[in-house]
């Protein structure tokens, strides 16, 4: 990956002086020459979800907008595979019922849902392999590796603390996380979930392995564990017996409707590195040299990309610190191609649960049935994605299909490894979603989407009161609003 340029960022912008954005970062950054081009009110940059929802409710009002692209494709963290059966999602994988802007963008732009509640029975039923054995679930409650209590021996790790935390959950609604009078939980997880007496070694086996946030729960705060656990709460209760949807034709087309909704066409291969605000406007600078004018910015891009581009006034205090300090999670994803339904062989459920590399192994239903395996998913998370972020993709996907041969031999020939994603080594993601450590919640989680100078944030990262997808939505439409307050 390309390294930041965070080091010099302050003296380079003090030594800009009044010199244009694009030429003082032209010589460094630029690789053709620098053009002004065409000047819109604002600018939004990135197209996905975020982005183009606050596009276009700026343009409904008459507002002249321009969004920039870095990739050649819309959609940013929302990704599907047409060139494997099903269309599965490297990137959002599913949205409630309860995601009402989500489910609007659908209706409004004619994108046909899938409700997904009858594989989700199949989802939940998984083999467990823990130290490359497998464990029968029949042999599990005996088995010396069960850390639960007695009375919970049955319980298998994938489903045994997300009902503990949300018992002990003390956040009762929305925004409830960024209320100074829960600071209090802004510990880490680990300490959160010692202080209500579960143990080292289930924590370790039920979070460190495949964690949804962090790397383990000792570098995540239990206050992102607890509002993500609001949060589903409030989506079961909302979708009632829906547990909700994906896209016809995959998640991707949600994006895709939106960008054809635009009335000016998206700029793609618009890779932004540098944003100056002035008294009088903005200019933006991208990678091939052309610059772009506007009176107002929508930046979108996640904390770990946007500290690559060079802000001019900086941003200092808690903001910057959110900026600069804010993680993305580490996750990848290695689809199959299932050549031969090798589970007909050895008999056993395709979808594991393991304490290995492929920690989490899932069999795509996308199919006319709950019963139709279309393709098998492997995701990669925490630690493990971490480690195979050091390989290039080739020697990745070898050490990820090694552990699951040795996990699965009767996959041995009868799969194929369609297509690998690190959403780390991903130069305009730079990781999944956003990951609040302890204590970074109270430093700066309420200021991370304020407004600076002519720049207004938005992201899933910004969003208060949803996660996800619904949270990228929710945060465009309150940086939206912020401009309409403007002009
Ligand atoms: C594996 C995985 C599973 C997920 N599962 C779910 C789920 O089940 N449900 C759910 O609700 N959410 C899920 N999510 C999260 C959800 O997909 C994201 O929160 C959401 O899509 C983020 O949207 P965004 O607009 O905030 O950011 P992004 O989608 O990242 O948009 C930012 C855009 O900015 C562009 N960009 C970046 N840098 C630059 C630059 N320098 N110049 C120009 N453009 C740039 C990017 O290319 C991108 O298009 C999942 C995500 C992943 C990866």
């Amino acid at each position: 990956m390309s390294k930041s340029p965070n080091l010099s960022r302050r003296t380079l912008v003090q030594g800009m002086g009044a010199l244009p954005l694009a030429a003082a970062l032209g010589s460094s950054l630029a690789s053709g020459p620098v053009r002004a081009l065409n000047r819109s009110k604002v600018i939004v940059i990135g197209a996905g979800l975020s982005g183009l929802n606050a596009a276009l409710l700026l343009e409904e009002q008459g507002v002249d907008v321009q969004v920039l692209e870095g990739r050649q494709r819309v959609g940013g963290r929302v990704l599907s595979h047409r060139d494997v059966p099903g269309n599965p999602e490297s990137g959002g994988t599913s949205f409630g019922a309860g995601y009402a802007r989500v489910m609007d963008a659908c209706k409004k732009f004619k994108v046909g849902t899938i409700d997904v509640t009858p594989i989700v029975p199949f989802f939940n039923d998984r083999e467990l392999v823990l130290d490359g054995k497998l464990i029968p679930k029949a042999e599990w409650p005996t088995s010396p590796l069960n850390p639960f209590p007695a009375a919970f021996k049955q319980s298998m790790p994938w489903s045994y603390l997300n009902p503990i935390i949300g018992k002990n959950n003390p956040l009762k609604n929305a925004d409830a996380w960024l209320d100074p009078a829960n600071a209090k939980y802004d510990v880490s997880l680990q300490q959160w979930l010692s202080s209500i007496g579960v143990s080292d070694e289930i924590i370790d086996l039920c979070w460190n392995n495949n964690p949804n946030h962090g790397t383990t729960a000792y570098d995540v705060s239990a206050m992102l564990a607890l509002s993500a656990s609001t949060f589903a709460m409030m989506q079961a209760q909302l979708g009632g017996k829906i547990f909700g949807y994906t896209a016809v034709g995959g998640n991707q087309a949600i994006p895709e409707a939106m960008a054809k909704g635009l009335k000016k066409p998206i700029l793609f291969g618009r890779n932004v590195t540098g944003i100056r605000s002035t008294k009088s406007g903005t200019e933006i600078q991208c990678a091939d040299g052309t610059v772009y004018k506007a009176d107002y910015v929508v930046c979108s891009l996640p904390s770990p990309v946007l500290r690559r581009v060079h802000l001019d006034p900086l941003v200092t205090g808690p903001q910057g610190l959110a900026i600069n300090t804010l993680a993305s999670q580490p996750v990848n994803m290695l689809h199959l191609i299932v050549k031969k339904p090798f589970w007909e062989d050895d008999g056993r459920n395709p979808n594991i649960f393991s304490n290995g590399l492929a920690g989490m192994v899932v069999a795509e239903r996308k199919g006319k049935t709950p019963q139709e395996i279309t393709s098998l998913t492997i995701w990669v998370r925490g630690r493990n994605a971490t480690w195979m972020d050091t390989l290039e993709s080739k020697e990745a996907v070898a050490a990820i299909m090694d552990d699951f041969y040795r996990i699965r031999p009767a996959a041995r020939g009868k799969v194929e490894a369609k297509v690998y994603h690190s959403w780390y080594r991903d130069q305009f993601s730079a990781g999944d979603w956003a990951v609040w450590a302890p204590g970074q919640v109270t430093a700066c989680a309420a200021v991370v989407g304020k407004p600076h100078a002519r720049i207004h944030f938005c992201g899933e990262h910004t969003a208060v009161s949803n996660r996800g997808m619904e949270g990228a939505m929710e945060s465009g439409e309150r940086a939206a609003f912020e401009i309409l307050g403007l002009v």
